[in-house]
């Protein structure tokens, strides 16, 4: 299905709202308009859950959390960043590891399994994509879902055709 990033985005922000208000957590939402990839809504909004509820979980109160997404050549972009306590950089490979987490008595206290990140990676992967974490001890974490972006296939051709009256309508002029 063709899925509008946007709306995942949204969707995914709906999940996390009730944990990020209880933590006093500002969750910014910015994406460009008209995105969209190929896949299935329900786990693109999972994966994004997935990410923010991370934000929320490992950051301090009254800190920002933001999910934004962009095209960048033929790849959307999905980023959530947050000002957290981040990962060490010998941790970061492990994280995407199912039941891995990087401090099990820090971790514990908010209750977790450790399947978030491999669930993430998974859809990622199933959807063509990849997802790739930057992260700094005490200054937070970016992760990034990268995903093949839908061109509008139907557009593209309309717009291709040499017939000047069938290029003309779908460039949306009048013959
Ligand atoms: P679950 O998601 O299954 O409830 P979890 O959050 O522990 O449990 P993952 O989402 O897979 O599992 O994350 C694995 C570990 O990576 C976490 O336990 C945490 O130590 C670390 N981690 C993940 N996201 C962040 C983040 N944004 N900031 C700091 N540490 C993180
Ligand atoms: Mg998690």
């Amino acid at each position: 299905d063709l899925v509008e990033v946007d709306a995942v985005l949204h969707e995914a922000h709906d999940r996390v709202r009730v944990a990020a208000d209880a933590r006093q957590i500002d969750v910014q939402v910015a994406a460009q308009r008209g995105l969209r990839v190929f896949g299935d809504l329900e786990l693109l909004v999972t994966a994004v859950a997935n990410l923010l509820a991370n934000a929320v979980n490992y950051s301090e109160a009254g800190t920002r959390v933001g999910v934004g997404a962009r095209q960048v050549g033929d790849a959307v972009e999905i980023a959530v960043t947050d000002q957290g306590q981040g990962i060490p950089v010998g941790e970061q490979e492990r994280i995407f590891e199912r039941f891995y987490r990087v401090d099990a008595a820090r971790s514990r206290a908010t209750g977790g399994t450790g399947l978030g990140l491999a669930i993430v990676k998974h859809i990622c992967a199933n959807h063509g994509g990849e997802v790739t974490v930057w992260s700094e001890e005490g200054r937070g974490s970016t992760f990034t879902m990268r995903l093949p972006v839908a061109v509008d296939q139907t557009a593209d051709d309309l717009a291709a055709d040499p017939e000047p009256g069938v290029a003309a309508a779908a460039r949306g002029e009048s013959p």
